[in-house]
């Protein structure tokens, strides 16, 4: 661990809290002291008034302030690499160490701004084990980073175990916010945005993703996950079987590379599409709209439909799909089993 910074910072009990200013204040003691961090309540509430004018954003550290101790999630570019933060760069210069999924990988990125901090491995094969190395030093005071090949570390990538145990043991989390594909796909996919759901990736064989796009048949939000290139295709014919052809999807691919695109359209025509391309290379975010169907009303459709749909989509034999029926619609199996054989002797 560099001593820089550790000897000149002298502790104020309160920056042990784990909160963002609790581990950055330590460069700002003016701005700090007088606000996130103050003990004084009534400092703390003048500020969060004066945040109304535009007073809550911290000005610029300057580069040579010393980095508090603790755990920093710092997002890197998700292809183009102008997409860092300064402050990004400045706390990935600061720390002691950056814990990457990939040293190879990030190392392009520490070349390209002239950070020379030592880069440890920390990915989903030597997590468990690196996570505690990583928390002894941590609780003995460094500053260290986690970053992940791209975009924003947990989100589909290494980063949630070490940020628990950190958590548990009282050491200061600072997200240091960047890009994250999802966030981009969406804002510009054209799909309704005020409210959305993210899937991560969907399950890569069949059964398991047509049972997971069931679940949003009916959903009334934008539904987001991250598929790989070879499975888009199927994916998005087990869309179509689901989903049905009407669907508004968009296939966000490439975001923020040479050859970023949107194809946007109804499940059929962007499957279409596809089908029509003899490669498909490169990331892939894929985005489901709401359904354009109203709410269903349960009793609308009858057990009977209910129980092929599952069998249909599901896969599940007769008897699991009943049971499904039957708690989706708050009955007893046996009712259930009433109605189905009503339905099978009178259907409409
Ligand atoms: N941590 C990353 C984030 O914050 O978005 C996600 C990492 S996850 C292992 C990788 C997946 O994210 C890719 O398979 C793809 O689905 C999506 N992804 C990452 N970069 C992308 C890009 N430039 N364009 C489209 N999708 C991307």
């Amino acid at each position: 661990m560099s001593a820089r910074g550790r000897a000149a910072i002298s502790w104020p009990r309160f920056v042990e809290r784990t909160t963002l200013c609790g581990a950055e204040s330590a460069a700002l003691p003016q701005v700090a002291d007088l606000t996130f961090n103050s003990p004084n309540v009534e400092a703390r509430s003048s500020f969060l008034s004066d945040n109304t004018h535009g007073f809550a954003t911290l000005p610029p550290v300057p580069p040579n302030e010393p980095l508090a101790p603790g755990l920093y999630l710092v997002a890197t570019p998700i292809g183009n690499l102008e997409d860092i933060t300064l402050r990004a760069i400045r706390v990935l210069k600061q720390v002691d160490l950056v814990a990457c999924e990939d040293t190879r990988q990030t190392q392009k990125l520490l070349n390209r701004y002239g950070i020379t901090t030592r880069a440890t491995s920390y990915h989903e094969h030597n997590e468990a084990s690196r996570a505690m190395e990583l928390l002894e030093k941590l609780a003995a005071g460094a500053r260290i980073a986690v970053v992940t090949d791209a975009g924003t570390p947990g989100i589909s990538d290494p980063g949630f175990r070490l940020l628990s145990l950190a958590i548990e043991r009282g050491i200061a989390v600072v997200p240091i916010p960047g890009p994250t594909a999802f966030v981009s796909a969406l804002v510009a996919s054209g799909l309704p945005i005020e409210s959305f759901s993210f899937g991560g990736f969907l399950p890569p064989k069949s059964g398991a993703r047509r049972r997971e796009l069931e679940k949003i048949r009916q959903s009334s939000v934008t539904n987001i996950f991250y598929e790989a290139p070879h499975r888009i295709r199927e994916a998005l014919e087990d869309v179509v079987t689901v989903l049905g052809n009407h669907r508004q999807i968009v296939v966000a691919r490439e975001l923020t590379k040479i050859h970023e695109e949107f194809l946007r359209g109804t499940a059929a025509e962007v499957l279409a599409q596809m089908n029509a391309r003899e490669d498909i290379k490169g990331e892939i975010v894929l985005l489901v709209g709401p359904t354009a169907e109203a709410p269903p009303e349960l009793s609308a459709v009858s057990i009977h439909e209910r129980v092929n749909q599952l069998m249909r989509v599901e896969k599940l034999d007769e008897k699991s799909a009943l049971k499904k029926v039957a708690k989706e619609r708050g009955i007893s199996k046996s009712e259930a089993y009433r109605e189905l054989q009503a339905c099978k002797a009178s259907p409409r």
